[in-house]
């Protein structure tokens, strides 16, 4: 959980995280860029976090790791990645002999993340790992495990804690700018389409909430900066909907927070509506986020008023933050037991929305 963070200790790898007694890996050599493996290339890897290693002095994408030759072939020429750096998740045992990759990057659906940062933690390679972490706590303990068995970091991909925006806000939060607090919320949605593995149990571990509702809930708790103690959770999802025969819509819960009881620290989210906001009302101000955790186009609203913020590509900033923790030997600012405790609490969300009772997370 964050405490005083500046933009700065973010990008540079705040010293308040260097590792001790677990940094067994080599020192990288510092003269050239931590060589990245990205492991599946679908939207989210193609589209938003390959293109952002351009323009990194810290980062390279040195492998691609795919089931699709074809995929392969064509974004291993674009990024001008050697035919023998080009593995098939048959043979990605090999990036073991692959001295150029120091980190693979899993963008895959949730329920495949245990198996592919297993291998790649002893294959000797560091890893970060795309949100929700994984389905199970069972799942998100076997990664973390894996890795520190190996001795290597492991990242989880939560963007917004890399953003200038929410660090921004962060800040305001942690310094008590709105005076004692009345209440926090936040929300996310969008509109699903059919036919997609985030509506498939199997390949997703969820519906909205694993998916899209994880953003609030993580927001909730780097936004409070503190672990909550219990939840009450209500789920509602339409019948007659193919989008949701198999998977949650609408998950509306309140949190109670050891310094924040009996107020709301809700969260809500759905599957039917876009919605991309946080809003936090104290005795002294307001704090909103909307949109708050776009790819970009965020907008910081204090007392009403715009707060201008420098942008910064969080997705080229949560890679070289990771990259500087590996030449650092440094603790990541989102590690595996960040996407452990959401996993935990969406267990209990679960388990709140199918008993009607308040779960307690002591
Ligand atoms: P896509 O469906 O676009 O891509 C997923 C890729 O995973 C596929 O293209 C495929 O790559 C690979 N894959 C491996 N095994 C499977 C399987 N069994 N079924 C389907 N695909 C498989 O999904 P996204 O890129 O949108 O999402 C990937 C991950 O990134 C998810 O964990 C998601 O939650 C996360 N994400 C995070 C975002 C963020 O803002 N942090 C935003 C969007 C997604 P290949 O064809 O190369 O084998």
């Amino acid at each position: 959980m964050h405490t005083e963070l500046t933009r700065r200790d973010v990008l540079l790898g705040a010293g308040a995280f260097a590792l001790k007694p677990w940094s067994f890996w080599k020192q990288t050599d510092a003269s050239k860029p931590v060589g990245w493996a990205i492991l599946g290339l679908g939207y989210y890897a193609t589209a938003q976090i390959m293109p952002a290693f351009a323009g990194s002095d810290r980062s390279k994408i040195v492998a691609l790791i795919s089931g699709h030759p074809e995929k392969l072939s064509r974004f291993g020429d674009q990024y001008n990645i050697p035919t023998g750096s080009r593995y098939s998740y048959e043979t990605m045992d090999e990036i073991r002999h692959n001295p150029d990759i120091d980190v693979v990057y899993v963008i895959t659906p949730p329920a495949t993340h245990p198996e592919f940062v297993v291998r790649a933690a002893k294959a000797g390679k560091h890893v970060t790992s795309e949100k929700p972490m994984a389905p199970t706590v069972a799942d998100c303990e076997t990664m973390i495990r894996a890795c520190r068995k190996a001795g290597r970091l492991l990242q989880v991909g939560y963007r917004c804690h890399y953003e200038a925006h929410n660090i921004r806000a962060i800040q305001a939060m942690r310094k008590k700018e709105l005076g004692k607090l009345i209440s926090i919320r936040s929300d996310h949605g969008f509109n699903i389409g059919t036919g997609q593995w985030r509506t498939q149990r199997a390949l997703a571990g969820g519906g909205s909430m694993m998916d899209i509702g994880i953003y609030s809930l993580n927001a909730l708790r780097y936004l409070m900066g503190e672990e909550p103690t219990s939840v009450q959770a209500k789920i509602t999802t339409p019948a007659n909907d193919p989008r949701f025969v198999d998977v949650e819509d609408t998950v509306e819960f309140n949190l109670d927070f050891p310094s924040f009881k009996g107020a709301l620290g809700a969260g809500g989210y759905s599957w039917r509506q876009g919605k991309n906001q946080y809003e936090v009302v104290g005795e002294k101000g307001t704090l909103r986020g909307d949109p708050a955790t776009p790819y970009n186009g965020h907008r910081l609203l204090i007392n009403g008023q715009e707060v201008s913020v420098a942008s910064n590509n969080q997705f080229n900033a949560q890679v070289e933050h990771m990259s500087s923790c590996i030449r650092d030997h440094k603790r990541v600012l989102t590690p595996g037991e960040e996407g452990l405790r959401d996993i935990r609490i969406i267990q209990a969300i679960y388990e709140s929305g199918r008993t009607g009772k308040r779960v307690s997370l002591a």
